[in-house]
């Protein structure tokens, strides 16, 4: 069980640990044997998906109306952290329970919600959104929208059913002149690019996709025309939540690996962890480590209360991506040369770790929205 030490254990049930475990079983049956192999591949099969659908692993914060368990957002930081301890990049599931299915659920219609939700909680991916596609228009002909343009960089676009698209329905009013309008995947005109070659993160995809006169219903719309951005940066603390929790369950599992090896290993006679300089650097990174566990869980106990603000979720996303790429850095130093070596944890935690700086908007942007609140 993994201990929580904060307010947050005042939230965490018997069925939150029975998740757990039911989370636990499933990596380790159903993606560590394989994930060497689907790094191989830069992708999970789309069986993968339909498995974890049945186990209850998809949607499961939807309404049960909608084929979810209407559970809390708890479920969904214990199904990351399990993932993050099972070292596996792939497959995208929290960006898929976490960041674009909640848009359906928020600012869909009830036939919407009916028709796409219930498909994404037993095994459609749907993939990233797409926050930048400033470039993609959406022009109204007849009751249909005709979207054109392109955006790269999108999670899961390889296997997507569904593909949220941010695009301007009015270009002269600039941000309000953006919408969300769901797109599914097999409409003529959509086309994915190859998938995207990758330092880290290898079992998950990324891909451009690519939209030329892609023509959908105009009840694909999501919400209100314009309404786009408004309903991006309601969002947004979420996914940016979501990044701080891998961030956390990266570090631990990296804290993990490293304490193992350094007491294994030998070097002039002594276990690695008998010279002082090992015992202190790794007291240091498990202060941090443990702070950065404090300031998460309170972030999601905030979070299950409603009360996680932009500004507290990117000092989150910052911190504790930063504490992260600091973290497999110095773990690695003390593996050595085998440190180097794709079979050792923390060679894959290394690799994977330096996205996180970047995605769910870069470190550097979180430091502007902190700024504005001062
Ligand atoms: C593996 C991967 C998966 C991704 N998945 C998705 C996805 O599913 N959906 C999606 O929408 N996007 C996705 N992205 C895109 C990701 O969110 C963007 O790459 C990220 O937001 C940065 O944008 P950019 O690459 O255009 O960099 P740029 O905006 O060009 O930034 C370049 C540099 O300039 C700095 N910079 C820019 N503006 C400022 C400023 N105002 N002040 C200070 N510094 C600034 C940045 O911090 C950065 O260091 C993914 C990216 C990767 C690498």
């Amino acid at each position: 069980m993994t201990t929580r030490v904060t307010a947050l254990a005042a939230h965490t049930t018997p069925e939150h640990e029975m998740f757990r475990d039911t989370c636990r079983r499933f990596f380790e049956k159903e993606v560590t044997p394989f994930h060497m192999k689907w790094e191989e591949e830069g992708i999970v099969p789309r069986e993968l998906w339909r498995k974890a659908g049945e186990q209850g692993l998809l949607g499961m914060t939807m309404p049960e109306e909608y084929g979810g368990a209407g559970a809390d957002f708890l479920y969904s930081a214990i199904l990351i952290e399990e993932q993050g301890r099972a070292l596996a990049s792939g497959p995208a599931f929290s960006l898929h329970n976490d960041i674009v299915v909640p848009y359906l659920l928020h600012y869909g219609t009830k036939e919407q919600k009916k028709k796409w939700i219930p498909k994404a909680c037993s095994g459609e991916p749907v993939p990233g959104s797409d926050l930048q596609s400033v470039k993609t228009t959406a022009v109204m002909d007849g009751n249909h929208w005709v979207i054109n343009g392109s955006k790269t960089f999108i999670s899961n676009g390889q296997l997507a059913d569904l593909v949220i698209v941010v695009a301007k329905t009015d270009p002269k009013l600039g941000a309000k002149g953006t919408s969300l309008i769901a797109v599914e995947t097999k409409t003529d005109g959509f086309k994915r690019g190859r998938n995207l070659e990758k330092i880290g993160m290898k079992a998950q995809d990324t891909s451009e996709l690519f939209f030329q006169d892609v023509r959908v219903p105009a009840d694909h719309l999501l919400g209100g025309p314009g309404m786009g951005f408004v309903q991006l940066m309601q969002q947004l603390p979420q996914e940016r939540l979501v990044i701080a929790i891998q961030a956390v369950a990266a570090i631990e599992a990296a804290l993990t690996h490293t304490l193992a090896y350094v007491k294994e290993r030998k070097a002039f006679g002594k276990q690695i962890i008998d010279f002082q300089n090992t015992r202190f650097k790794l007291a240091e990174l498990k202060t941090k480590a443990h702070i950065a566990r404090v300031f998460v869980d309170d972030c999601i106990a905030r979070h299950l209360r409603g009360e996680l603000d932009v500004a507290t979720a990117a000092m989150a996303k910052y911190w504790t991506t930063d504490l992260q790429c600091e973290v497999v850095d110095e773990c690695l130093q003390f593996h050595g040369g085998y440190g180097y070596m794709w079979e050792f944890p923390i060679a894959r935690l290394y690799a994977d770790a330096r996205v996180q700086k970047i995605y769910g908007g870069t470190n550097e942007i979180m430091k502007e929205l902190i700024g504005r609140t001062l």
